[in-house]
């Protein structure tokens, strides 16, 4: 439950507010800061709570190549013919923000 704390509840990427229950994308999981796959530490400093979404995108990612792949989510919906309508009808607003967490100190 420290782990889970460490943003007062809230994933450390996208800052939703995590659920216990293990149900939906907003379950509660622990993510390695340094991945556990590139040798990072089990231990609480490199520990944080992450959504399921989150924590399965990034993957055996660091923190600054998940940052990165997100940022390239937009151009890759631009070439689906859904999104473009959907933008094209008002219903999706492509915003050109840079990718921000919660872990920065930022409001995602
Ligand atoms: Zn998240």
């Amino acid at each position: 439950m420290a782990v889970l704390e460490k943003y007062g509840g809230r994933c450390a990427y996208c800052g939703v507010t995590l659920r216990l229950d293990q149900k939906g994308s907003t379950a509660f999981q622990v993510d390695h800061l340094h991945p556990r796959y590139l040798g990072g530490a089990n231990d609480l400093d490199n520990l944080v709570p992450a959504c399921r979404i989150c924590n399965h995108y990034k993957k055996t990612f660091s923190v600054d190549q998940f940052r990165g792949q997100l940022a390239l989510i937009p151009r890759r919906l631009e070439q689906q013919m859904t999104y473009r309508l959907a933008v094209a009808h008002g219903l999706i607003i492509p915003t050109g923000k840079t990718p921000t967490f919660l872990l920065d100190g930022d409001t995602p």
